[in-house]
């Protein structure tokens, strides 16, 4: 199960990678965007950062609705609302829990993945972040359902993230600000399936 600890230990991975790769998460919306999602992301992530140390001893269920709380607030664009309200959602799955069960961390994915799907009127294969994050709820359930633990089921589900991830090069945006470019669109790796891989990797070594 997952303690407070392995959550805290989850956002401050999280906030790390966004920090060190956000020049080439911004280097990708530049090709095929406007060249703001690294810099959207480490701005929130700091945010959230500056956040944690006052909420750090309420619940899971309050630090995580704080961190999509702080991304709604801060990141802007398209991806602030859709990553924040999928915190936001996340936390309703973690209400009442000490720790979470591989069952419990499966259904706050999961309200994340709705939480985006609705706001974003997207679904898979459209060049978004659904694209990583959706592959990785897949491969996630199917490790925990066959006995792995939650670590091999977060490594699992890091590998089908970067698959989503290579299999965004080859399609055509048809939501976010990339769809403006149609068939240009392919070739180009979308950003914020990149930025849910590291959420994804974040994820997994927190849980290791
Ligand atoms: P903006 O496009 O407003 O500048 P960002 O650059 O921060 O926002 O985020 C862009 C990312 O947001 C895209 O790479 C894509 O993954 C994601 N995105 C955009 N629109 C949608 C949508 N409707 N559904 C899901 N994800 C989306
Ligand atoms: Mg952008
Ligand atoms: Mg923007």
């Amino acid at each position: 199960a997952a303690t407070k600890a392995d959550v805290l230990r989850f956002i401050d991975e999280f906030d790390k990678r966004i920090e060190e790769h956000h020049q080439a998460l911004t280097d990708l919306d530049q090709a095929i965007g406007d060249g703001d999602h690294g810099i959207n992301m480490n701005r929130g992530m700091k945010a959230v950062m500056e956040k944690i140390p006052s909420v750090q001893d309420k619940t899971i269920a309050d630090i995580v609705k704080t961190v999509g709380m702080t991304l709604m607030s801060k990141v802007g664009g398209a991806s602030g609302p859709l990553y924040g309200m999928a915190f936001v959602k996340a936390s309703a799955k973690a209400k009442g829990k000490e720790e979470l069960s591989p069952e419990d961390i499966s259904e706050m994915i999961g309200a994340a993945i709705a939480s985006i799907e609705k706001a974003g009127k997207s679904t898979t294969g459209e060049k978004t972040m659904l694209d990583a994050i959706c592959p990785a709820k897949e491969a996630y359930d199917k490790a925990i359902a066959d006995g792995k633990s939650v670590a091999d089921a977060f490594a699992d589900a890091e590998d089908a993230a970067w698959k989503g991830v290579e299999y965004t090069k080859g399609i055509i945006a048809t939501k976010g600000r990339a769809r403006y470019l149609g068939e240009r669109s392919i070739g180009h790796q979308d950003p914020g399936a990149t930025s849910i891989s590291y959420l994804i990797q974040s994820a997994r070594v927190a849980a290791e």
